[in-house]
């Protein structure tokens, strides 16, 4: 991974181009952390790092960054440049490409993300990111209210770091949290998900949670169930929304809004219920039985001893029931269902065909 990066490298630099892997992957590579995700920076611009790599794609031509593909790995390319002026707090209005790495690195939110390296693995530390991350806090590049004001991402970017990374933030950092909250409201709901996802898929997410609450960002998310969110060990991200419960604001695609709807509803039933087994699925019952602090492998268990797992376990079909009633298709076949779903499940009748349709012409003739 490492040594494609650095031959990347030295395509551009062979060509006298300035070129330095920068950000998470020169902070993890320190740190002894894996990481797959390579950012590039260089004064190439666009176009002109489009045609040294064929295979390449401009994602975003505003953004100006580069996806290139070598020997499987993608990369992603992006000219130095200057972030002139913000709008609401979030977006740059114009973006200056420019000839030198400082101001490139000048613009970049912590110390511990200006770290580079050169194509010989070199690594160059204008900013005292390497003390920081040896003290492992977490300052801004300049000031911090100022970095803040810029962009509120930022803020849950410091926490994020502090969480995955188990840093801690600096006094200066944490007061201009105190001081620039208020801005996360202007931030998309969009890009505060992805952000929050990031610290709650953290094994080390309860430090997360605490620095959201500690700063009272709760409220500034409008997230009014964190805290209970602490008081869970729910692992999975869909569970952690599903308690959270704010699928009337934050963005969630068809899926993700059934699975929701449908963990809270089995939320307030009885996991162990094969009725409840059966109608939402292990996968449902796990999630919200974690939530509730239940034992997965008992869930697991009677999901195993389900007599059936779908009515198509049912040992007869709908055209067996209409020969024997003598009756053309109608609502009527789902009642049936419905009841042998239940007499099955609950061990009243024998998912057996025999029994099944002695039961039928008893209780439907
Ligand atoms: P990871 O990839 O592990 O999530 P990262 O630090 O690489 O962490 P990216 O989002 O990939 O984060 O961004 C790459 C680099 O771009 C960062 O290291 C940082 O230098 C800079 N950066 C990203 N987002 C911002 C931002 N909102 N404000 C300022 N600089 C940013
Ligand atoms: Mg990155």
């Amino acid at each position: 991974m490492l040594d494609i990066a650095l031959k990347l490298l030295s395509e551009l630099t062979r060509r006298s181009y300035k070129a330095y892997i920068v950000g998470g992957f020169v902070r993890d590579h320190i740190l002894g952390i894996e990481s797959n995700d390579i950012d590039i920076t260089t004064n190439a611009t666009p176009k002109e790092i489009k045609e040294i790599f064929e295979d390449s794609c401009l994602p975003n031509e505003d953004y100006g960054s580069v996806t290139v593909m070598m020997k499987g790995v993608r990369f992603e390319i992006t000219t130095f440049r200057k972030e002139i002026e913000y709008l609401n707090n979030r977006k740059p209005v114009e973006i200056k490409y420019i000839d030198d790495l400082m101001p490139d690195l000048l613009r970049r939110d912590f110390t511990i993300n200006t770290l580079c390296m050169d194509s010989e693995g070199n690594i160059l530390d204008f900013l005292e990111g390497r003390k920081d991350i040896d003290n492992k806090i977490i300052n801004t590049v300049g000031d911090a209210k100022d970095k803040f004001t810029e962009d509120s991402l930022r803020i849950l970017r410091a926490i994020r770091f502090a969480t995955i990374l188990d840093f801690k933030l600096s006094d200066e950092v944490k007061r201009a949290i105190s001081d620039t909250k208020y801005l996360l409201k202007n931030l998309s709901y969009y890009r505060k998900k992805s952000e929050l996802e990031k610290i709650f898929i953290s094994p080390n997410k309860h430090k997360g949670i605490e620095l959201l609450l500690e700063f009272g960002l709760d409220k500034e998310l409008e997230l009014p169930k964190l805290k209970e969110l602490n008081e869970t060990n729910t692992t999975s991200l869909i569970g952690i929304w599903s308690l959270l419960n704010v699928t009337d604001k934050y963005p969630f695609n068809r899926n993700e809004l059934d699975l929701i709807k449908n963990i809270n509803r089995v939320m307030e039933l009885n996991n162990m219920d094969p009725y409840t087994l059966f109608k939402y699925g292990l996968y449902v019952n796990s999630v919200a039985g974690e939530i509730k602090g239940m034992d997965i492998k008992k869930i697991t268990e009677s999901y195993a001893d389900l007599v059936i797992k779908s009515s198509s376990d049912i040992d007869i079909d709908s055209n067996t029931i209409m020969d024997i009633l003598h009756k053309k298709p109608g609502k009527y076949l789902k009642d049936i269902y419905d009841d042998l779903e239940n007499k099955i499940l609950y061990r009243k009748l024998k998912n057996d065909n025999k029994a099944i349709c002695n039961y039928i012409l008893e209780n439907y003739k």
